[in-house]
């Protein structure tokens, strides 16, 4: 059995040896595999993953390999277990750990940084200037799993204490599976000011990040929210969880309309979450001098700007890379005081062993896949379509 030197366990939740886990060899391909359930050291605990969703960043690094980062280099054939948007169970805690309890509901957050860098000394851990570096003699101890360590498509992960949110037992798995995506949104609004209370926003494309950037948007107060898309179902969705206008580029132009539904003005804020090859150049046209523009969603070609427009206006635009400063601990605030309904944007689940079935609908949008979550117990293998 499991009893590691200096690890906490507990007879309540036995934990084997070994587990099942997917592993990523050529690009798209997966098998599953045993591997042995990892050890939880210093500030660390072991989590038996409950439910993970499917990011299209996964896709990304299963089919690609960036912005994964495997011993320096590409993901595949390393042994890795990808995915990051998971949740689950407190199981062991590393030593010294008190901060959790064994058997305690727990989301996770993406990157641990190394703790002692520039960028993570401020807060913005998901910039870690020693990002990948976590292996041999360059060992910073930087983890970002389902990026540059293994993730969250197994049974067993080892997590840093502060990756951790605490979830209540009224938040169901697949809604702690979301906090991190509200957390995305929730960082973006954050760079972009924090208070946005009567604040006009425009949020371009309605994937899980746009959607719950809208909700978010309308849980901060913004006014009028206005999102932009091509598909009228999701625009649909954005509309209940709270966009004041949905916009459908295919039928109107967007610059036009959105100036339209702020009554002829440009709007303060844009949350750039399509990655359109000519998102920027819209977003600052959308929005009013000295308005901000946050990139959420990264295109796959490099795109022409127009700078001058921008330097005209005195227009900011800001990256962000996943979910710094602990917007995910604000987010899951905002979804256990149900200021959201996440979960609207949860469309299927799997048995974890049937993980390629569930990147496929996730993929190629089968149903009007949005968030596909893989569950490792308490899901029949047929797949079960969300009641939400
Ligand atoms: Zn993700
Ligand atoms: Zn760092």
């Amino acid at each position: 059995m499991y009893a590691p030197a200096g690890v906490k366990a507990s007879t309540d939740y036995p934990i084997p040896d070994a587990m099942k886990a997917w592993v990523l060899g050529d690009p798209g391909q997966l098998s599953l595999r045993e591997k042995p359930v990892p050890v939880p050291k210093k500030a660390e605990v072991l989590v038996r993953i409950d439910a993970v969703a499917i990011c299209a960043t996964d896709l990304e690094i299963i089919y690609h390999g960036p912005p994964a980062l495997i011993r320096g280099g590409l993901p595949h054939n390393k042994n890795f277990t990808p995915g990051h948007e998971y949740m689950g169970t407190v199981v062991a805690l590393g030593p010294g750990v008190d901060e959790y309890r064994i058997g305690q509901r727990v989301t996770v957050e993406i990157h641990a940084g190394c703790g002692q860098c520039k960028r993570c000394r401020e807060g913005m851990y998901t910039a870690c200037h020693n990002y990948g570096l976590n292996f041999g003699e360059v060992d910073k101890g930087h983890r970002a799993n389902g990026f540059t360590t293994d993730g969250g498509f197994c049974e067993y992960q080892v997590n840093n204490i502060n990756t951790l949110v605490a979830i209540p037992d009224t938040m169901s798995d697949e809604e702690a599976t979301l906090v991190v995506t509200a957390g995305t949104a929730m960082y973006g609004l954050t760079e972009l000011g924090g208070l946005v209370a009567g604040e006009s926003v425009v949020v371009t494309g309605p994937g899980p990040i746009g959607l719950l950037g809208v909700a978010v948007a309308k849980a901060l107060g913004a006014q009028p929210v206005i999102l932009t898309g091509t598909r009228d179902n999701r625009l649909a969705i954005g509309r209940e969880l709270g966009a004041d206008h949905v916009v459908n580029v295919r039928s109107e132009d967007a610059v036009a309309a959105v100036r339209r539904l702020n009554r002829g003005k440009g709007v303060d804020y844009v949350l750039e979450c399509s990655g359109a090859p000519n998102a920027v150049n819209e977003a600052v046209r959308m929005v009013n001098r000295g308005g901000k523009i946050c990139l959420a969603a990264f295109p796959h070609q490099e795109t022409p700007v127009d700078i001058a427009e921008i330097v005209r206006n005195n227009i900011y635009v800001y990256g962000i890379r996943g979910e710094g400063k602990s917007a995910t601990h604000r987010a899951e605030a905002f979804m256990s005081q149900g200021r959201f309904e996440a979960t609207k944007i949860h469309t299927h689940t799997f048995p974890l062993e049937d993980l390629p079935t569930a990147i496929r609908y996730a993929k190629d949008r089968i149903e009007d896949a949005i968030k596909v979550v893989v569950k490792a117990r308490g899901v029949s293998a047929v797949h079960k379509v969300a009641a939400e």
